[in-house]
């Protein structure tokens, strides 16, 4: 057990390596230039909607994706890929396709597909759909599919992400004139901001149904994928538990289990070409995601046990965030399952929408918080953070980069 006082007036060691696994610069583009001067050695930077996919991709090609194991590691971006649930809305999926086949004009076909993906009510069909006119014309989901599947292509160690479920979440007003007047202008559009809350909710059968495809694609391209859950714990089980389905994993030794590890490695650097030779191995699809970040984790310790279980197929992580995770009433509740977790199963994340000094300091801020909780000194704790994450975005960990 490290000493308390001395381990929090310890300089914080940066140049072990320290990664944000889950952010949102791209929200705050002017912050994007205080990247390559931030203490952090690379952002998994995330995506939610429309408004941002280009955004992260254009970021990545700029500062650089961040390619560990061909030792490129003078980029500093993961790019990810990934709707929202809070989007979920935006999106058609195959059963509203089929509930709006006999309407004819886009316009009804547009009011009847949020119809069918919205719970809730302003109280008569007029208001309705007079807010239905006023949300986007839904994206059929076979191409956001193919266009997340291109983005992914273009960067071979991108993720997908931000997805998953949220059952408190409602769609905000419109924004109203006055409003606009005084938005700030450096955000990035399509979030809420503040903005009051209307009485509708995406669906969860609609928001199961996004989820799922996208952890298909994941699990296609052997990809990790970062998830968001809140209050649907339960529900995201459900959606992993039907892709896991048939292929649980034999309970392993733990011989066995380097035994895949160094086959996956293998495979990997086949697929990355690091011998050099020219030939691209394209690894084996899988039908779910091959590794899964459970970010800013706020479920039970039952709901991370189910998680954990030996005959789960995917490596689940669980991330955490001094904001979400070790501020407010869940401190508790967070500080048991944290406790419970396996040393090899625990990242860090800001969760921030601004890049820059900040976020270094959240990142500090919840390493020093997560070495105390587990009882890690802060180098050890460092450097277990590090391998977790190296091992989570790309399989297997190394000891330099
Ligand atoms: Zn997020």
């Amino acid at each position: 057990m490290a000493d308390k006082t001395v381990e929090n007036n310890l300089p914080f060691p940066w140049n072990l390596g320290v990664f944000d696994a889950h952010c949102h610069p791209t929200d705050t583009m002017t912050s994007i230039s205080d990247i390559p001067h931030m203490n952090a050695t690379a952002l998994t930077v995330m995506s939610t909607r429309g408004e941002d996919q280009e955004l992260v991709d254009e970021v990545a090609k700029r500062l650089g994706d961040y390619h560990q194991e061909l030792k490129q590691g003078n980029g500093k971006i993961v790019p990810c890929f990934g709707w929202h649930p809070w989007f979920a809305h935006q999106i058609r999926v195959e059963a509203d396709e089929e509930a709006t086949s006999k309407t004819e004009t886009t316009e009804a076909i547009k009011i009847q597909h949020y119809r069918n993906a919205l719970t809730g009510s302003m109280g008569n069909e007029e208001e309705d759909n007079h807010f239905f006119n006023t949300l986007p014309t839904p994206k059929p989901l076979s191409v956001l599919l193919e266009e997340t599947k291109t983005r992914l292509s273009a960067h071979p160690n991108a993720l997908v992400g931000e997805v998953g479920l949220d059952k408190a979440f409602r769609l905000p007003m419109p924004w109203q004139e006055e409003e606009l007047e005084f938005r700030d202008a450096g955000l990035t559009s399509g979030s809420r901001e503040g903005r009051k809350l209307s009485p509708y909710r995406v669906t969860i059968a609609h928001q199961k149904a996004l989820l799922k495809a996208q952890l298909q694609l994941a699990g296609q391209l052997r990809r990790a994928v970062s998830v968001h859950s809140v209050q649907g714990h339960g529900a995201v089980l459900e959606v992993f538990q039907e892709l896991w389905k048939g292929h649980e994993r034999k309970v392993e030794s733990s011989r066995q289990r380097k035994k895949r590890v160094d086959e996956e490695k293998i495979e990997r650097e086949a697929e990355q070409d690091v011998d050099g030779s020219g030939q691209e191995t394209e690894l084996t699809p899988l039908p779910y995601p091959p590794r899964i970040c459970m970010h800013s984790y706020s479920g039970s310790p039952e709901a991370v046990r189910q998680l954990l279980r030996p005959s789960v197929p995917s490596d689940v992580y669980f991330s955490f965030s001094t904001v979400i995770n070790f501020t407010g009433p869940s401190v508790k509740w967070v500080q048991t399952s944290l406790e419970s977790l396996p040393d090899e199963r625990i990242l860090i994340e800001s969760d921030l929408h601004t890049a820059g000094k900040r976020m270094d300091d959240l990142l500090e801020e919840v390493v020093r918080t997560v070495c105390r909780v587990k009882g890690w000194s802060l180098e050890d704790g460092t450097r277990i953070l590090a391998e977790n994450w190296r091992r989570c975005i790309y399989t297997v960990a190394t000891p330099e980069y």
